[in-house]
Order: C-alpha cells, then structure tokens, then sequence
C-alpha cells in the first residue's frame, strides 16, 4: 500500500533496499493495484472513482511503473494510469509508521527544502533509524501560530491536540494554550509511555497541516494510514483509548494496522464497526451543454480585458439599436454559423496574441479585430464612439460607471502607446454624460487627467458632487500642485471595487525622487492613508535602482506597491537589463528583502520571483535569502522543487523526474 501510493520516482528517495521485496534478484516484484480516489484531492477533479495501476521494482531495486498492456491481474474495464501525485503534497495522501519510532531534536526541517519530502511520511514503515517529527519544535511551531499569532487554522489544530492528549492520554496541556508554554519542559515531564503514544499523532498532525494548507481544519481531510504495530506506542491498558484518540482526531482517516492478538482484543469495537464508503457513483464530468446561437446574433468578444471593455460596451449600444441580438463572450469561443464577430484585444501580450491567431483562423472574414492589442492607431468610427455604453454587457460593473473625461498624455514615454494613440490631452465627454444614470461611483480611465488645462475643475466637480472615483490609471504627480492636492484629497478616491479608499499613482524609475516626496507631502498622507504606486520593472531599471524606488516608497507613510512586468508594445523598445545587476547584486537583495510594505507583500512576490530566476541565469545559482523571503508565507511546500528546478530554469528536464 505505501509503494502503491508514493509514486514510482518518490520511491527511488526511499531509505531502504527497495531490491530486497524482490523473491529473488533475477523475479521482479511486479505489483498491480487499485486506487480509489477522493474527488477533487488525490490528482484531477476528473479522475475515476477508481483507477487501476502498477510497478515493477526488480532485483537491484529500480522502479519502473506498468503500461496498461503490461498488467494482467487488473479488472479489463478499468481506467489504468499513472496515478498523479503531483508535486504537492495532498495527493494520495498517505502516512505509515512502524512500531518504534525516533524523533528529530532541533534536526527536522520545517522548511521543504526536500522536493522528496513526501516519502518521509513513511520512512519509518521501513528503516527503524529513520526520523519522525520533533515534537519540541513542532508543538513551538504550532502554539507560536495557533496561540501567539491566533492564527487559524493553527489554533484550532493547537486545541484539538490539547483536549484528545488530555482526554485520551492523561496529558496535562492546560498551559498549551496559554501565552507562555515551554514545551520542551512540557515534553520532558511527560511519562515515556505518554512521549510513545504522542509522538506519531504529532507527526500525523505535522504532516497534514503541510499536506492541506488551505484547508481551515486540516485534520479533517481525507487519507490513508498505514500502522505496524500500534499496540507498541502505547501501554495495554492505554491501546484502546490511543485508537479512540486516532478515531477522533482524523474522521476522514482510513486505518490499515497490524496487531498483536492480545492488541486485537484491546481494539473499540466502534472503530472496528466503521467503513470507509468506497465511491461507485460514475463521475462522468457533466458535460456543458453548448447554447445554440443564432446566426443572427453579434458575438461580442473580449479577448483580455482586465476592465469592462468601453469599446464593447458601445458596440453592443450600437447594434442593439439596429434591432439586433448582442452577446459577450470573453476570452475565446468557437461556434459554427456566426455572421460577424467583433473581438477587442487590449494587450500585446503572447497569450493575447496566440488566442487572436487561433480566432482568426477559425473566423476568418467574419472576425473585426480592435483594441491596442491589435492596433494602437484603430478607432472606432465616430457614430458609435459618442454613443453611450451598453452596461448591460457587464453586469458586474453594478452601482460603478466607467469611462474617460480626457485622453491622451503631453508626455512622451517610449514604452506607452498613449501618445502614439491619443495624442495630447484632449478632453472627451464629461461628468454629467458619464454618469446620466444618477451613479455615484466612476471608474476613470483617463491616461493623465491631472494634465489637462482644466483638471482642477473636473477634480472641483467630483469634489462637491461626492463622488467616488477609482482613477485606475493613476495619477501624475508631476501635475499635482497645490491647489489640485487639496481638492483630491476631498475626493474619495477609491479602489476599483469600492470598498476601501485608495489613491493610485505609479513610479516607473527612481529618478527625481525627491521632487516625488515633495508632492507626496503635499498630500499630506498619513500611515493610515492607503497609497498605492504601480511600480513597472523589467525595462531599463537597475537592480540597484529598482531596490532604491522600494526603499523610497517604503519611506512614504501609507504607501505600498503593486508591481508589473514591462510587456513591449508592438514597435516599441525591448527591454534592456544589460546592467540589471552591479558587483552588489547580493547585498541590494539583502536589502530588497527587508523591505516590508504594510500591504499588499504579494504583489512583490511576483518580483522577487522574477529576480530570482533572472538572479540564476547570471550567476548560475540561487539566491537563498530571496528563496526562503518568496517561501515563507506562500506555497511552503513547493520550495524544494523550486530549488532543485533553479527556480525553474531547469522545469523542462526535470519535467518527468517530479511528474
Ligand atoms: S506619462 Fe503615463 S500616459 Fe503619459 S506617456 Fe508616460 S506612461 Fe504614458
């Protein structure tokens, strides 16, 4: 059962002649199983119920899984397949333990350094030297999140724990739960028996917080636990209250175990009584039933909008005055019969371009392609362009209106296709057009209001109307002044949900930026105030530069970054990072890590992630302070496949060792 559910390249990490299973060197050991699966957990949702599959281990113990042709003893109707264990950790979970057990002390590694961490949780089933749990450490661990930091579901794992320890084993935990607990005086006064009997629950609750991060009770998420010889954990008299205290803590848990005949008289019959249901429902996933259009319709599609589509939206006024039926789609659809299909394209990204070749091809001259994805200089034609929009394309959008007041930009920014596209600033419509239906809420999309001649008006207008205004383009701190900071700052500028007041500006580079702080004091921010810079890397930035910006903005009170990757628009300038790194590159890591923002810290993930593999194509290897900074808070368990991947330079060829 443990070799059928590691997973034929987990099993070559196992510390244990896997040849010696063999009946002789020259006869592999050919094993077949089956594996019933839990929805949505072990491998993809659209796993079968059941599945069968095999391996054969041979004489000098290599592992080679089974072909559908080469198992004779599975069930011919069955699915065979590798089973997929992926590279996380919850898939065909599994724990198993021999009888006598040793501990870690202050040696185990919390921090999945391991890619091959997963076969540890049944090392012990076959090497009787091998390492289970620190119990000291793990109970620091978990008491510093659960009691500490009050940090769920750590707590209520914590108060689990404590009360079955209490209840089943006679534990006193009553300062478990308190502030100050010294566990390692905890674990020393408890009776040998007690530390036997406690010792593989920890590991089995260490193992399944890492398995299910996400779950808020971990202890409750299904598995398979293999148990050679439990009776030995603990006292006879203690056996049966040892298997009540597994029984309650793990109810989805399926139990193998070995026994002694006496133990076997010591088992609860309740827990002896229990089945695990083994699914027979056929999950066929349900397949989408395709809704027929009608061939007069117009297929509105927006291909990458991270917004409501404006040009979509006034489209869909256009031809829904002519009578005719509209539908959105986004993304990419695919149905035979369409008369005309108008597809918006807004970025010129590689994922944005591939599905516009695909719709082309299937489309051909039925499909109108627009949008800056596609040509920054397409227009729409006026008559539709000073329509209003259709918001009922978008339902989403609810209370919030959208549009521009001013497009364009005076300035002239080599990477931004604003200038090539609008031109100077110009104004377009206004506040009363933009909000005709008495909305209060507006998302602006002007690329820079803060230049036009008439800006302090418009700001003064959304200022005695009591607007909320999300300006998700950002604002220019170079045209701020005086006069214009304090009415924006009357102005409850917002999020782009409305939820929460935010003011959105961006910082491109790191120069000038004392003329920036100046402006920022205008505003008269405070720690309380929520500041944020869309700060765009991968253009002509040094590293030393970049670090500089984020240690200027962690300066500001209340700001914090939302960082973006430069993606070159078509004929624009490629980036150059020739001189991204300096002789100081470690040290300007050092200092980039130590920069905390109050909010918003997994934005800079994506940073450091890109750092961190470009850090690795320079020098050749990894930089670990930025790994264990990227791993601490997110995706713990994918850390050690991260390194022995090169923060996945190496992904390709490494594709079928972790697969
Ligand atoms: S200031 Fe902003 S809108 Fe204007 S050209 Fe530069 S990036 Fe584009």
């Amino acid at each position: 059962m443990a070799i059928a559910c590691a997973g034929a390249s987990f099993l070559r990490k196992l510390p244990y002649a896997l040849g010696r299973l063999c009946r002789s060197p020259d006869v592999p050991l050919q094993l077949e199983f089956i594996l019933s699966t839990h929805h949505l957990i072990d491998g993809r949702s659209k796993a079968p119920p059941l599945l069968g599959s095999g391996i054969r281990i041979d004489g000098k113990g290599q592992v080679k899984r089974l072909i559908e042709k080469d198992c004779h003893l599975l069930p011919i109707a069955l699915s065979i397949r590798k089973p997929v264990m992926g590279t996380g950790n919850s898939c065909c979970f599994l724990l198993a333990y021999g009888a006598k057990l040793k501990h870690h002390d202050q040696t185990d590694d919390f921090n999945f350094t391991d890619p091959f961490f997963r076969v540890t949780r049944f090392h012990s089933l076959f090497n009787k030297e091998a390492l289970v749990t620190d119990p000291v450490a793990f109970l620091t661990r978990l008491h510093y999140k659960g009691v500490l930091k009050s940090r769920f579901p750590a707590k209520w794992t914590m108060k689990c724990l404590s009360e079955s320890f209490r209840k089943y084993i006679g534990i006193e935990t009553g300062c478990w739960m308190k502030k100050k607990c010294d566990f390692r005086k905890e674990w020393l006064q408890l009776r040998s028996w007690q530390r036997r009997a406690a010792l593989p629950i920890l590991d089995v609750v260490r193992h399944m917080i890492d398995a299910f991060p996400r779950s808020a009770t971990p202890l409750n998420m299904p598995g398979l636990m293999l148990l050679n010889r439990p009776d030995c954990f603990c006292t006879k008299k203690g056996f049966s209250d040892w298997i009540k205290l597994m029984d309650l803590l793990l109810p989805a848990m399926q139990f193998v175990v070995t026994l002694s005949d006496d133990a076997i008289l010591e088992f609860p019959d309740n827990a002896q009584k229990k089945r695990l249901t083994i699914p027979v429902a056929d999950r066929k996933p349900v397949e989408k039933r395709r809704t027929r259009i009608p061939r007069d319709t117009i297929l509105l599609l927006d291909v990458d909008s991270r917004l409501p589509n404006l040009a979509l939206m006034k489209l869909s006024r256009y031809f829904k005055e002519q009578g005719r039926r509209v539908i959105l789609s986004r993304k990419e659809i695919y149905r035979k019969r369409i008369e005309k299909v108008y597809a918006s394209c807004v970025f010129y990204s590689p994922a944005s371009q591939k599905r516009i070749s695909k719709l082309r091809d299937y489309y051909g001259k039925a499909l109108i392609l627009g949008g800056s994805g596609v040509d920054i200089r397409a227009r729409l034609p006026r008559e539709i362009e000073e329509l209003p929009a259709d918001y009922t394309l978008y339902p989403e959008l609810k209370d919030r209106a959208i549009g521009f007041i001013t497009r364009g930009c005076p300035f002239d920014c080599p990477f931004c296709i604003v200038p090539i596209k609008e031109g100077k600033t110009h104004q377009v419509s206004d506040l009363d057009t933009l909000l005709a239906d008495g909305l209060r809420k507006l998302i602006l999309l002007d690329d820079n209001i803060l230049s036009h001649p008439d800006a302090g008006n418009f700001l003064e207008e959304m200022a005695q109307r009591n607007l909320q205004v999300n300006f998700t383009q950002t604002l220019d701190f170079r045209m701020l002044d005086k006069e214009k900071a304090q009415i924006l700052r009357r102005i409850y500028c917002s999020n782009l949900k409305f939820t929460r007041r935010v003011y959105h500006f961006s910082l491109n580079d790191a120069r000038n930026l004392d003329h920036v702080r100046r402006k920022y004091q205008i505003l008269g921010f405070t720690p309380r105030d929520n500041v944020e810079f869309i700060c765009m890397y991968g253009y002509n930035t040094s590293l030393a530069e970049d670090v500089e910006r984020f240690r200027f903005l962690r300066s500001l009170p209340g700001a914090y970054v939302f960082v973006q990757e430069y993606q070159p628009i078509p004929d624009g300038p490629p980036a150059d990072l020739t001189h991204f790194f300096d002789d100081d590159a470690d040290e300007h890591i050092n200092e980039l890590i130590g920069i905390v923002f109050r909010q918003n810290m997994k934005s800079m993930e994506k940073y450091y992630r890109w750092l961190s593999k470009r850090y690795v194509q320079a020098f050749g290897k990894l930089h670990d302070g930025l790994i264990d900074t990227i791993f601490r808070y997110n995706d713990r368990d994918s850390k050690g496949r991260y390194i022995a991947t090169m923060a996945g330079t190496k992904k390709k060829r490494n594709r079928t060792r972790y697969s």
